[in-house]
């Protein structure tokens, strides 16, 4: 591991893996050993490695699975995700989509927003919807360090201060929203794969088919091919942002919310965007 000055076997990868897991964890006060806590798993590597490794470290940690009706991509990784949670012997809450509004293929239909907009916003809303409901003190989702500098670098780009204020790896509690935390942030990708490889860890491998040329996935390649030339890039670009631009960008934050009119869900405008959606689609 380069970035790391380290080389190590199987067995010390997996104690540093989780180690280093732990210590983000207390670094940034994410949660304690008497919380309860909602994993958002998508049947990727990143979010089942993060669900097992907090499990492994005694974390009180379940599992939500939102299938969002994307045709074979969805079915197969909800058969991982549930197999899974077998094996861990853990909880886990499923939202279909399709019951709830449409699937996403379905909503493609009448929303000429590229899918991932739409999407995110849909997951979001249930993720805290479903942690409230059911009285998870913290939700953690499997955003990498990967996912991390794509968004820092194309917020960056375009100096939205907005956006900026609100990456931190961990969103505090706040009137109807539950706290929300990624607490491997500073895994890449790889190494996420890598925990998940010696754990003999099922996940899926496809790519959502939404997801294809979308502009994060040009930006991971640019942050990539730095990462080659001068290794630990990645790591310092988002570590020092946190350190150094974050402390003052999060003095002057303040969300002006209220609760949207129809289904009570905290929001921004008058009505939510998911009920905008639902009523788009005559739901
Ligand atoms: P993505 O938005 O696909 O980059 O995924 C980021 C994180 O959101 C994942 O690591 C998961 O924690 C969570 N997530 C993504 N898709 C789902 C899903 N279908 N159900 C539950 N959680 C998800
Ligand atoms: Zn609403």
């Amino acid at each position: 591991m380069p970035s790391h000055r380290l080389a190590l076997c199987k067995n010390h990868y997996i104690e540093w893996f989780e180690r280093r897991v732990e210590s983000t964890i207390k670094e940034f006060k994410m949660f304690s050993k008497n919380d309860r806590v909602l994993v958002a798993v998508s049947g990727g590597k990143d979010s089942l490695a993060l669900w097992h490794a907090l499990v492994k470290l005694g974390y009180q940690a379940d599992g939500l699975y939102i299938d969002l009706g994307i045709g074979e991509y969805s079915k197969k990784s909800k058969e991982i995700v549930k197999s899974f949670a077998q094996r861990i012997e853990k909880n886990l809450h499923i939202v279909e989509l399709e019951r709830e509004i449409a699937t996403i293929p379905t909503i493609k239909e009448v929303d000429s927003r590229p899918a991932c907009s739409f999407c995110g916003t849909i997951k979001r809303y249930y993720m805290n919807k479903m942690a409230r409901d059911l009285k998870y003190d913290v939700i953690a989702t499997g955003h990498n360090l990967d996912d991390e500098t794509a968004v820092l670098f194309s917020n960056v780009l375009s100096w939205n201060i907005d956006y900026l204020k609100r990456q931190y790896p961990v969103l505090r509690e706040e009137k109807g929203f539950v706290k929300k935390v990624k607490p491997l942030c500073k895994m890449t990708e790889k190494e996420n794969a890598l925990y998940a490889f010696f754990n003999r860890i099922e996940y899926i491998e496809d790519e959502c088919p939404f997801a294809e040329g979308s502009t994060s996935i040009s930006y991971k390649k640019l942050l990539a091919s730095l990462e080659e030339q001068s290794p630990g890039s990645k790591i310092r670009f988002y570590l020092e942002f946190l350190r150094k631009v974050h402390p003052i960008l999060d003095k002057d934050y303040q969300k002006s919310l209220s609760v949207c009119k129809v289904c009570g869900e905290p929001s921004s405008s008058e009505i939510c965007p998911i009920c905008r959606l639902k009523a788009k689609v005559g739901v």
